[in-house]
């Protein structure tokens, strides 16, 4: 019989692990849930949607986004791929138009040979022999979710995170805003909202004073710290916002040739640029507020929300206590997790995971694991190896690199070689292996 792997969720890694695995001659079951049952924040019936950003984080190596999405290339991601065949512009960074993505990735896995997209909700562990990769995502139905408590010996897999508004272009006042990007890196990309002292003090004041979203009783509130709420970032102190998401560091005003007190950032969401997204926005304030508020915004005072922002479970397992380095679990060797539940956060790491998943599971030969000097190697075997008592999903950060044989005072330059020998590594590994 031909081996047929079972991927349960046709999110960003699921999509990346179906398509490895059917490019290797192997046959794929995808079950995707949506658009019969749908999730909190997913918008439509495509595969690999990105939910909310529509950034997949800078381009260049010293970056970790950027040597992530370097190891993707040079492992032929899927993903990746399509990807930059839908990038609008942003600067130094890859961004896209998410839906198109969205709709290109789902046509081609459609006509892919070898794929079977099942578009079912999977309530229970699938009994089968083959390989299972489950990529069910941060927002896992809750009845999968309780099934996989058996497996994961764990009640509850999730906390919460937030997600930003998206706001129409034909609602926004263009002329009180400046197009660039921070230290004219690129095109001039992003919208900025200049604030004055007394512009930023107001949004604080109403932020920090508006009564955010309440949890249900069930549900423990726990943020998580790389995303935060910005009103929780705002309660942190006043000055918080003005050195985090809203610093105008590398921009000036062309009007005043000054640099703002502070700067709010609209993105481009789609290439038509319909939508704008307010950059690091993520809230769970009541949608009434968000409105109120961010229409004090010079140029959004008529400001119409596509989205508003808002609140959303992230289910991930104990990845330390059940997965090894080949994601695969440590009870049941035919389980493997890939994506946000597996214990990596983010696009492109879920992207990565889901990649490897898909090798690991369709080639019984790989059992050489990444190198860790690599940034996917260091990723996957930090969330295999870390404490389990207080695990949190993990990015990839140049911090997972072994500094030992890279030596150097500069930090950019010390990033530069960490992410030169992770490319030397990942190609060697690859030559191996014969990918
Ligand atoms: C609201 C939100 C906003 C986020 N914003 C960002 C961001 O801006 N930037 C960033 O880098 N990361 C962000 N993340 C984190 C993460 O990168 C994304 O969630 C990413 O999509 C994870 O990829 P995945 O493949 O693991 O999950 P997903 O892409 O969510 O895919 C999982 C798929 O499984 C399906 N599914 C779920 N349960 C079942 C079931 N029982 N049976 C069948 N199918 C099922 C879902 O419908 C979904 O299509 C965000 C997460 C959330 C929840």
């Amino acid at each position: 019989m031909k081996k047929r792997v079972t991927i349960i969720g046709g999110g960003l890694a699921g999509a990346e692990a179906a398509y490895q695995i059917a490019k290797s001659g192997m046959a794929v079951d995808l079950y995707e849930m949506r658009p019969q049952v749908m999730t909190e924040a997913h918008g439509g019936d495509s595969l690999a949607e990105m939910v909310c950003s529509n950034s997949l984080g800078s381009e260049e190596i010293s970056s970790a986004s950027g040597l992530l999405k370097r190891e993707l290339k040079m492992l032929d991601s899927f993903f990746l791929r399509s990807a930059e065949k839908n990038r609008v512009p942003a600067g130094n960074s890859l961004a896209v138009d998410r839906l198109q993505l969205a709709a290109n990735i789902t046509a081609e896995l459609e006509s892919m040979p070898g794929i079977r997209i099942i578009r079912q909700e999977i309530r229970e562990i699938p009994a089968t022999e083959m390989p299972l990769i489950i990529a069910s995502g941060p927002l896992t139905s809750p009845a999968f979710a309780q099934a996989l408590s058996g497996l994961t010996m764990r009640k509850n897999l999730y906390f919460f995170d937030a997600t930003c508004p998206l706001i129409r272009a034909e609602s926004i006042d263009f002329s009180k805003l400046f197009a660039a990007s921070r230290y004219e890196k690129g095109e001039a990309d992003f919208l900025n909202i200049p604030l004055d002292q007394e512009q930023y003090e107001l949004l604080v004041t109403s932020m920090v004073g508006a009564e955010p979203e309440q949890a249900r009783d069930f549900e423990k509130e726990i943020f998580f710290d790389a995303c935060l709420p910005v009103e929780e970032i705002a309660r942190r102190g006043p000055q918080s916002l003005a050195f985090g998401p809203l610093k105008p560091v590398g921009l000036v005003d062309p009007r005043t040739g000054a640099r703002p007190h502070a700067v709010v950032q609209l993105r481009q969401d789609d290439l038509k640029k319909d939508f704008f997204q307010l950059v690091g926005f993520q809230t769970r304030l009541k949608y009434g507020d968000q409105k109120r508020i961010f229409r004090n915004l010079p140029g959004l005072e008529n400001a119409k929300f596509e989205r508003f922002g808002r609140m959303h479970r992230n289910t991930y397992i104990n990845a330390p206590l059940i997965i090894n380095q080949f994601s695969q679990c440590k009870k049941n060797s035919r389980i493997y997790f890939a994506g946000q539940i597996s214990g990596v956060e983010g696009y492109v790491e879920s992207v990565a995971s889901g990649l490897l998943c898909g090798l690991f599971a369709s080639r019984n030969e790989l059992r050489n694991p990444l190198p860790e000097t690599t940034a996917i190697g260091s990723l996957l075997s930090y969330i295999a190896n870390a404490g389990w008592q207080d695990f949190r999903p993990s990015k990839f950060t140049f911090g997972l690199l072994a500094d030992s044989g890279v030596e150097c005072r500069d930090k950019k330059r010390k990033k530069e070689l960490k992410a030169e020998r992770a490319c030397e590594a990942l190609e060697q590994w690859i030559k191996k292996l014969a990918i």
